[in-house]
């Protein structure tokens, strides 16, 4: 079988500068990087780019697949038959593929439903992206996502929630969660960040040691939705391996991070999108200390090297799937992080959470080839990623998702 060549690229390999280079595709895998223009053989497929961008494809870490419009008093997770459900989330999936992100990392989910996407994925029932599956949200009894409903509904373990209390029954409910095929573990340690109250404990501190200790010994990891600086602090000293929010981080949380080398999702979008469509609001308003105090510090958080994601509550009401690129383009334009790191965060760190940082990522010989080319130069302006039709080609280990190639103007 021939070989892809891209020649005259803009390559943005994920964590160094852009330049010139022409890339080389080989089955699933990048063959090559090359200064010059390579010599094709009579089978390969030689494509011009014309100085278009390649880089490597997207990580949303913080994916709910199954959000849809999600919001008010409904139990999250019950809104619609869980096969509904599903059919939402293999749409919001296909969304997330076609906006050039190549992996997602779940965020919480009803009805095994990322683990499953990823089985109909693998066996070729749809396309979609490479999937770390999520589970649903653990937590205590009557914490943020559990006490609007009332006792009666017995929710205990149903649609999002598996509330667990006391470390043998989180033990427990982490097993469940692993046997549904949940990958991630996503543990409620504190409310605030949207959920209501102001970032008080809802687990206790043994339930989320022996939450992080079953997940490690199940061969999978945790996550947590944490907002106060003790949380934040506890999480990472405890080995969770992504941190939710993580508002109140400070200095002490940098350096605990560095030594663990757990991830970050500040994931501010949300926030300033609930800021912004409802103004003076006092869900809006309660979100504002927060949100200002996680801007003003993310710069310093960057700079000190902490592996940042990018990953939020898309499908929440108002921050709908599909509109991913604005949270990357919030950090640059609005926060003031380079634009170079925001998509370092998205690709090259992303990959790292995952697990597959030796094969996706970057853009490097023998990588797996989840490649995007673009029309402009991300790095230079972020925006022009908000605009699915700069997506000229989306390539998922060496296949292409989609690809207008052969349209290019003088190819
Ligand atoms: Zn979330």
């Amino acid at each position: 079988m021939g070989r892809l060549i891209l020649n005259n690229a803009n390559l943005l390999d994920g964590d160094k500068p852009a330049r010139k280079a022409h890339v080389v595709v080989a089955g699933e895998r990048i063959a090559a990087i090359a200064e010059a223009p390579l010599a094709a053989g009579p089978e390969d497929r030689v494509v011009d780019l014309g100085g278009r961008t390649v880089m490597p494809g997207m990580v949303q870490a913080h994916f709910h697949g199954a959000y849809w419009e999600t919001g008010g008093l409904r139990p999250l997770g019950l809104e619609v038959h869980p096969s509904h459900a599903a059919l939402r989330a293999a749409a919001n999936f296909r969304t997330a593929l076609d906006c050039g992100f190549t992996t997602t990392i779940g965020g919480g989910c009803p009805h095994a439903i990322d683990a499953a996407m990823k089985l109909a994925i693998a066996e070729g029932a749809l396309v979609g992206p490479r999937i770390v599956a999520g589970s649903r949200d653990v937590s205590s009894t009557g914490h943020s996502g559990d006490m609007s409903y009332p006792a009666w509904m017995k929710l205990g373990a149903a649609g999002s929630v598996h509330c667990a209390d006391g470390p043998d029954a989180v033990r427990r409910a982490v097993r469940e969660e692993a046997k549904n095929g949940a990958e991630i573990i996503k543990l409620f340690v504190t409310n605030g960040h949207g959920t209501g109250g102001a970032g008080e404990w809802e687990m206790a501190p043994e339930e989320v040691e022996m939450a992080v200790r079953t997940a490690t010994q199940r061969g999978i990891k945790t996550r947590a939705h944490v907002a106060n600086r003790d949380a934040v602090l506890f999480c990472i000293e405890t080995g969770v391996h992504i941190i939710d929010h993580g508002d109140g981080f400070d200095a002490r949380c940098i350096d605990a991070i560095l030594a663990k080398g757990s991830f970050l999702v500040p994931s501010l979008w949300f926030p300033k999108r609930m800021m912004t469509i409802a103004p003076g609001t006092a869900y809006a308003e309660s979100l504002k200390p927060d949100y200002e105090a996680m801007a003003a510090f993310l710069p310093a958080i960057n700079k000190a090297g902490v592996k940042l994601l990018t990953g939020d509550d898309f499908g929440a009401r108002g921050v709908n799937h599909g509109t991913y690129a604005e949270e990357l383009i919030l950090y640059v334009t609005e926060i003031g992080i380079p634009a170079l790191d925001v998509i370092r965060w998205a690709t090259k760190n992303g990959a790292e959470a995952t697990g597959m940082g030796d094969r996706l990522g970057t853009i490097e010989p023998g990588k797996l080839a989840d490649l995007l080319v673009v029309d402009g130069d991300p790095s230079a302006d972020i925006t022009v990623l908000r605009d699915r039709a700069r997506l000229r080609a989306i390539m998922l280990g060496g296949n292409f998702v989609k690809d207008e190639l052969a349209t290019l103007a003088g190819v």
